[in-house]
């Protein structure tokens, strides 16, 4: 069985960033991520990698931005009041944390400067911008339950828990 829409696929990866810096590793965690492919529960350029490989197939995919994490907005800052962050005490320039979002759901933001009150971000993902590479190992693939293909995305062991 072939990885391709619809399945879920398993898999471990690393993914280096432009300056040669890992920026996150699947087996640090220990178990492979898994995912329901074709319902962007990753990012396009490694769903497009992923299709049609196999259980065991090693291997390494750039990807561009605007298949990634898209380009950097260098208008993308804002100043928001410390209440919609956690942990604001402690926060610093250069730390990158969630923000809480007044019309709900949350975001990645990067600490541009911290004032009495407020907290400057860049509203940017800390990957726009960036060619990604991926090195990746595929170590599962099998069909959905009806539920996973209802919620659209991968349950179990490296899937959703909920
Ligand atoms: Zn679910």
């Amino acid at each position: 069985m072939n990885a391709e829409k619809n399945k879920v696929v398993s898999f471990h990866y690393t993914v280096t960033g432009e300056d040669g810096e890992i920026v996150d590793n699947s087996r640090d965690r220990g178990e492979p991520l898994a995912v329901l492919l074709g319902h962007g529960n990753i990012i396009p350029g490694l769903e497009r990698a992923i299709e049609g490989r196999a259980v065991g197939d090693k291997f390494e995919v750039q990807v561009e931005p605007a298949d990634a994490y898209g380009s950097r907005n260098p208008e993308a800052k804002q100043r928001v009041p410390k209440k919609y962050f956690q942990g604001a005490a402690k926060l610093k320039a250069g730390d990158v944390t969630v923000l809480s979002l007044k019309e709900g759901g949350q975001r990645i933001v990067t600490v541009l400067k911290v004032g009495m009150t407020a907290i400057d971000v860049d509203l940017n993902h800390p990957l726009a911008g960036q060619k990604l590479t991926f090195d990746v190992e595929l170590t599962g693939v099998r069909d959905p339950e009806p539920v996973e293909l209802q919620h659209g995305h991968a349950h179990g062991n490296g899937g959703h828990a909920h």
